[in-house]
């Protein structure tokens, strides 16, 4: 008997992939559709492009004939099938959103490097005009062919902040944190959590049964008897491959099926993994 395993999958900004694909790997972290609750509410980046001197937080649209900036109260006019309608601003949006990140990051204690934001136009037929002169603005719009030298300049401007290591974590701690916002796939999410099969498995090959109890620093397993000091190793494996790179205490309590907070510590703690946050809030992180 193997758990159940399945694949979640972040959709992406199709017309940006393109570009930021040409980026190097190892560099840089790409999210796409990134969504976040801030504790009151959720904030959603389409794109967010990690590197350890800067992130990037790109508002992407497509769409319109044209998208016109006008000066008075920062107002965009998308015009499009021969109407003109207002929209809110993308790149007020985008600095919003960027705002949000860095305050979401700066409370679960990371270091965050600057914080960057464009609004990307990736409709090669949508022409963006600027109805007067608006430094500010202009400097934080581009089409996405320009997109890789909007990256390679603000990289020009940036020290690096954090390590390698630190900038994992960051990706890591978002993607732990993604909510989806169509609700089939929340529901989706959740069922295909109820279906692994949680409990940690009896290592005798002719028994492999879910379900071991924890008793005095040994798991026991109820229907062969066979005892094992690390059983609980493979569980928590399963754990950061079929649901996500981190855990909680009160999630290992749930997935090793203990009550006792106090043992679920020391489990986390004998395995040496890393973590951020505090007390109750601390998270652990799946080793490289
Ligand atoms: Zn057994």
């Amino acid at each position: 008997m193997e758990r159940n395993i399945k694949m979640l999958g972040y959709q992406g900004q199709k017309s940006l992939e393109f570009y930021l694909d040409q980026l190097p790997d190892k560099k840089y972290d790409i999210i796409n559709d990134l969504r976040l609750f801030d504790g009151k509410y959720y904030f959603q980046i389409d794109v967010l492009v990690l590197s350890t001197a800067f992130l990037l937080d790109l508002e992407a649209k497509n769409r319109g004939k044209e998208i016109i900036f006008e000066p008075e109260l920062d107002q965009v006019i998308i015009v499009r099938n021969n109407s003109r309608e207002r929209i809110s601003n993308p790149v007020i949006q985008a600095k919003t959103q960027a705002s949000k990140l860095k305050k979401w990051l700066q409370e679960q204690n990371c270091v965050v490097p600057s914080v960057h934001y464009l609004f990307v136009n990736s409709n090669n037929k949508t022409k963006i005009t600027f109805s007067t002169h608006n430094p500010y603005t202009k400097l934080n719009v581009c089409n996405s062919e320009g997109l890789l030298d909007k990256i390679g300049e603000i990289n020009s401007h940036e020290m690096e902040k954090i390590s390698q290591k630190e900038l994992k974590k960051i990706t890591r701690l978002l993607l732990a944190n993604h909510v989806p916002e169509d609700p089939d796939i929340l529901a989706y999410f959740e069922i295909f959590q109820k279906d692994i099969i949680s409990g940690v498995q009896c290592p005798h090959p002719d028994c492999k049964v879910f379900g071991m109890e924890y008793r005095y620093g040994t798991w026991c397993c109820p229907k062969c008897g066979t005892r094992s000091k690390d059983a609980h190793i493979q569980a928590v494996q399963d754990y950061f491959l079929l649901i996500k790179p981190s855990i909680t205490n009160s999630e290992l309590r749930n997935f090793l099926h203990i009550d006792s907070i106090k043992i679920a510590n020391k489990i986390l703690k004998s395995m040496s993994f890393p973590y951020s946050g505090k007390n109750k809030g601390r998270v652990y992180y799946k080793p490289k």
